[in-house]
């Protein structure tokens, strides 16, 4: 967030004085750490992994697909025939074999991409730090999808960037609001450093930028000269086996794209990329230098042995059909239990749906109350900067079985019909909403 004194500003630093009995290093703490608190619901989160509970909170991919036969065999063979390399540092950008078949990977998105434009990182979550910490000043404006991912948006509170969120709706990102949000930024006199988007499979909206859009918002970015971080973890996971065009393929120059194989192989392995233009790229290497020395030899040649040696693409195609069995099962759940003043989006491909309940109902306040339940899910305002997401929340259908899905919904519906007898009877609270995916015109819902 910015550096000026401000509402939030002020409770993390209340947050940090309250702490300061428990914690005698708080005043060496550098600024840029007030912005790291743990989430409000973390400790709720520890009650909900209980196995009595449906989780439908956490984003795991779901790898009990995995041949992992085939897979044990693979790091033996790495192990005791190319040990010598696998268990050594390697080069700062990564492997130069794997940034080859990165580039194979990413040939169904469009992209025709050059192995020296590619860096290896520990997860995109690591490109996305990365990319941060060369772009951003404290103050610095980030765009970003309202509601964006959790994960980004610590990123980026961590060096207290201000997040300027953009109206979503089914369509992905509206590029009038986009053109506008660029427009009132910069009258405001702050820099814009980039749009961070997660145009395929949304985490956590469940929604698809159209391809239509996707000329827009490129248009839109060329105009203002604004940098696209094009976030695209999900994107081979589209449940009609099409793969949205990513625009890193419409634009070499203009997008930094991030990919990851934790939802197509597997998370633990902690193997992502970002493929950027030339110049970034060389400050990636060299910020990811100061910061790891190099991405774990093991595990990049485990993903590259897996690549070449085993059906990746069919296990992918696998992972596909399980994981529309399940947003099925939630879909269909959702439709028979849910409330008709609910609404939620109904995703093509990737692992979430989200939710927005009638007027009222407060997702983090009913939390505990689902909890009891024994269900769980992750509130709406964790995807927002600002506060706004109140009456929505994030669904996951990656891990539970369909029947989990299903009586977790069937327990979900239960807390929301008992949370609208409590409004009907105390009066309704809760903050406004923001237009767009979270109170969407009254022909979508
Ligand atoms: N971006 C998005 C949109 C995600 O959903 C995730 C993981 N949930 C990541 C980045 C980070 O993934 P990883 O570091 O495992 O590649």
């Amino acid at each position: 967030m910015s550096q000026q004194p401000g509402p939030d500003r002020r409770t993390t630093d209340a947050v940090a004085a309250a702490g300061s009995r428990l914690d005698s290093y708080v005043d060496r703490y550098a600024t840029r750490t007030h912005g790291m608190t743990a989430s409000e619901v973390r400790s709720l989160f520890a009650v909900a992994s209980r196995p009595e509970v449906v989780s439908l909170a956490g984003g795991m991919p779901n790898i009990s697909g995995l041949p992992l036969d085939i897979v044990g065999s693979l790091m033996h063979d790495l192990v005791t025939k190319r040990g010598m390399s696998a268990l050594q540092y390697g080069s700062g950008q990564g492997d130069p074999v794997l940034r080859e078949q990165i580039c194979d990977v990413m040939r169904p998105t469009g992209i025709a991409a050059h192995p020296d434009d590619v860096t290896v990182t520990v997860g995109s979550q690591q490109a996305l730090d990365l990319v941060t910490r060369i772009f951003i000043d404290p103050g610095d404006v980030i765009l970003a999808e309202a509601p964006s991912y959790v994960g980004a948006l610590g990123t980026f509170r961590s060096y207290q960037a201000d997040v300027v969120h953009v109206e979503m709706d089914d369509d992905g990102l509206v590029p009038e609001r986009l053109a506008e949000a660029i427009t009132t930024t910069e009258a405001s006199g702050r820099r814009i450093k980039f749009l961070y988007t997660i145009p395929s499979y949304h985490n956590p909206g469940g929604v698809t930028l159209t391809s239509a859009r996707r000329a827009e918002v490129l248009e839109i970015c060329r105009r203002a000269d604004v940098l696209i971080i094009e976030d695209d973890p999900y994107g081979l996971l589209g449940f009609d086996g099409e793969v949205p065009r990513a625009m890193r393929a419409d634009d070499t120059e203009r997008v930094v794209y991030l990919g990851s194989f934790s939802k197509t192989f597997a998370p633990g392995l902690r193997v992502g990329w970002a493929l950027a233009p030339h110049a970034v790229r060389e400050k990636l290497v060299l910020a990811a230098e100061n910061s790891v020395l190099c991405p774990p030899a093991f595990s990049q040649l485990a993903v590259s042995e897996y690549l070449s040696g085993h059906d990746w693409l069919g296990q992918v195609k696998d992972f596909r059909e399980t994981y529309r069995e399940r947003r099925d099962a939630m879909l269909s759940s959702l439709q028979d239990l849910m409330p008709e003043s609910a609404h939620w989006t109904r995703p093509s491909g990737g692992f979430y749906v989200w939710l927005t309940l009638p007027e009222g109902i407060d997702t983090k306040a009913m939390l505990p109350r689902a909890v009891t339940n024994r269900v769980a899910y992750v509130p709406g305002t964790a995807f927002y900067a600002d506060g706004f997401g109140s009456r929505s929340m994030r669904l996951s259908y990656c891990y539970p079985t369909p029947d989990r899905i299903r009586e977790g919904v069937r327990r979900l519906a239960q807390v929301v019909e008992q949370e609208m007898e409590l409004r009907a009877t105390f009066g309704a609270w809760g903050s406004p909403q923001r237009p767009g995916l979270d109170a969407p015109a009254p022909d979508q819902s």
